[in-house]
């Protein structure tokens, strides 16, 4: 199966993205998680996305490309992989489209989850997560069973990113509406558009999902 997660920042898709991997046996792509990578690495790439992340702004179209077309040769996306955070402007997407193309690689779906811009500050500003699995929570939403203790691995470290705060959700927002939602017509019209309440609760959203999407 290859997918893609479109939706606003906040709206559930790195969440949703873990449990279809498990479900689908196919790995979760994000580039938001590959650049913070790179610029946690302090490489070329990372050195040019870290200000613009910061704005809350979005990297070049080049530079995400490029991410993304060597990440799926790899040996992991053999049986697919879930796009989160990518593609976010109709280049990228025709990018991809190109790129599929040439792989002799299909798009099976294209999930948008729906959610309104007053939750997703809160869903933002309340992000955070395991410093050593990257497993992910929330203060109110989604908290470890054990105050403080992580879930899955049972350590005591977490991390927050330093784009999600108040004053950047303004300006990531911006970006979703002017140049991601585009995506939403330009796949409707693909006739593989599908869409899911992201305002359910996490489980209720996971099953609507899977309902989209087959039994796996
Ligand atoms: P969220 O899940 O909250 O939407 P991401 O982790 O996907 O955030 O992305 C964080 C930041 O990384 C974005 O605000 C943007 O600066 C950059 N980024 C991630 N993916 C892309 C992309 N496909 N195109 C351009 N910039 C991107
Ligand atoms: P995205 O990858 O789209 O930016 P995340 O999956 O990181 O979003 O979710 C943002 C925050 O909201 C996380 O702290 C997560 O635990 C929480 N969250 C995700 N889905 C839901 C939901 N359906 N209801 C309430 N909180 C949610
Ligand atoms: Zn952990």
């Amino acid at each position: 199966m290859r997918m893609i997660l479109l939706g606003p920042p906040g709206a559930g898709k790195g969440t949703q993205a873990q449990r279809l991997m498990d479900t689908y046996g196919i790995v979760q792509l994000s580039t938001g998680d590959m650049l913070r990578a790179a610029v946690a690495a302090g490489t070329e790439v990372g050195l040019r996305a870290k200000s613009v992340m910061e704005a809350g702004a979005l990297v070049s179209d080049d530079i995400v490309v490029g991410i993304i077309s060597d990440r799926v040769d790899e040996a992991d996306c053999k049986n697919g992989f879930i796009l989160d955070g990518f593609p976010r402007t109709l280049a990228q997407a025709e990018a991809l489209e190109a790129m599929l193309t040439e792989k002799a690689l299909r798009l099976d779906a294209v999930v948008e989850m729906q959610v309104d811009d007053g939750l997703l500050v809160d869903r933002i500003t309340g992000r955070y997560t395991c410093a050593n699995c990257g497993a992910g929570y929330h203060d109110k939403n989604l908290q470890p069973k054990v105050a403080g203790i992580c879930d899955n691995c049972g350590r005591t470290e977490f991390n927050r990113r330093a784009d999600d705060n108040a004053e950047t959700v303004v300006s990531r927002l911006k970006a979703y509406h002017e140049q991601t939602a585009p995506l939403l017509p330009f796949y409707r019209d693909k006739g593989i558009l599908k869409t899911v309440d992201g305002m359910a609760d996490i489980d209720e959203v996971t099953r609507q999902m899977k309902a989209l999407l087959g039994a796996g």
